[in-house]
């Protein structure tokens, strides 16, 4: 990878957390309105449950972002974390805080799937 694409990712990235705070700090106060209304009380608890399997989603998120963005800094990025094969640009292109590549991440996701059927948001988004 070329450092133009690496600062090119990087860009990308830091935008990417950007969005993810200011759609957090968002849902704050579309929380606190909901309190507010004492007649949405049932909808806002199945609001809350459904924000709140969002909110772990774009904690998930962020983590992976920041980790990304610190493989920048330490000159690893586009490298598998697992094989320490390089991982394809266009699969960086579709998901720039990849930590594995294709094969890899097929192989983690089917780890998880054995131990606790978690869903990997990394793959969700490729
Ligand atoms: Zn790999």
């Amino acid at each position: 990878m070329t450092e133009k694409e690496v600062l090119q990712f990087r860009f990308i990235l830091e935008q990417e957390l950007a969005a993810l705070d200011s759609r957090a700090r968002g849902r704050e106060t579309l929380e606190i309105a909901n309190e507010a209304d004492p007649l949405d009380v049932t909808q806002s608890a199945a609001a809350r449950d459904f924000e709140a399997g969002n909110i772990s989603r774009i904690a998930a998120k962020g983590r992976q972002i920041r980790e990304a963005i610190s493989r920048i800094h330490n000159g690893s990025y586009g490298e598998c974390e697992r094989c320490e094969e390089p991982i394809p640009v266009k699969r960086l292109n579709a998901v720039p805080w990849a930590s594995y590549c294709i094969r890899c991440q097929e192989a983690v996701d089917r780890d998880h799937h054995e131990h606790d059927g978690d869903l990997e948001p990394d793959r969700a988004a490729a």
